[in-house]
């Protein structure tokens, strides 16, 4: 699935996947990931297609393989405060992804990617993935808003993940876009050859067919803006 994944994101101009390997799941009895067994299965697919691979890193236990496997190095939401584990990247040779903490305001969030940058990495990419909030319509609240605020205080690129920022296939495409119009220098989108079926989180992951046609539709949008993502 991740080789025909890849395959697909090659052909249609997409240069990074990214996959999680070691996943922090809210549940013990959840599907936990594949593990050490699963960055091999990444580094395999990279070497046939060429693809470069996102994937999270949950502990300093597994930097050195997470390391070793990934071309950008994913600190989830909920490690955005693990100050060792922030550290640690700090020392690492590949850019970090910096998710935002799903309480963490903009000031605390800067703040750990200065503990990222302050060791000597300087290569942070940001990544808003929805807020915790009072509203139960969707999975959380994907906080467009702060991608100006962000541009203003931070050089720092970012990045906006609507599949985690709303948890609903349907609702992806207008925020995705919504996030572009907004200022967002890329998006992280999930998707899967056949996401009823998915270990984890097929209810927010996008199949091919819907992929592509968002995909044709942020190009659109970013021809009109006359920017890049
Ligand atoms: C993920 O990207 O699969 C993930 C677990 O995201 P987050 O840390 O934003 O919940
Ligand atoms: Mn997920």
């Amino acid at each position: 699935m991740i080789q025909k994944t890849a395959e697909l994101l090659k052909a249609n101009g997409v240069t990074m996947l990214r996959a999680g390997a070691f996943k922090p799941r809210t549940s013990p009895y959840a599907f936990q990931g594949m593990g050490i067994e699963g960055l091999e299965i990444l580094k395999r697919v990279r070497q046939k297609t060429g693809i470069g691979i996102v994937t999270e890193l949950m502990d300093t236990e597994n930097a050195d393989a997470v390391e070793d496997a990934a071309d950008i190095i994913q600190i989830g939401t909920r490690n955005m405060q693990n100050f060792s584990l922030l550290k640690r990247v700090s020392k690492a040779k590949k850019p970090v992804l910096l998710k935002r903490g799903m309480s963490a305001t903009l000031e605390e969030w800067l703040m750990a990617a200065e503990y990222v940058m302050s060791g000597g990495n300087y290569n942070v990419i940001l990544c808003e993935r929805g807020v915790r909030t009072f509203s139960d319509h969707s999975r959380n609240t994907l906080d467009l808003g702060v991608i100006p605020p962000c541009r203003t205080l931070s050089h720092l690129p970012i990045v906006v993940d609507p599949s985690h920022g709303t948890g609903k296939r349907a609702y992806v495409p207008p925020m995705a876009l919504a996030a572009l119009a907004a200022g967002a220098d890329g998006l992280l989108i999930e998707i899967h050859p056949d996401p009823d079926r998915a270990m984890s989180d097929g209810a927010q992951s996008l199949d091919f067919a819907a992929f592509l046609k968002l995909l044709g539709q942020l190009r659109t949008l970013v021809e009109m803006f006359g920017r890049t993502i």
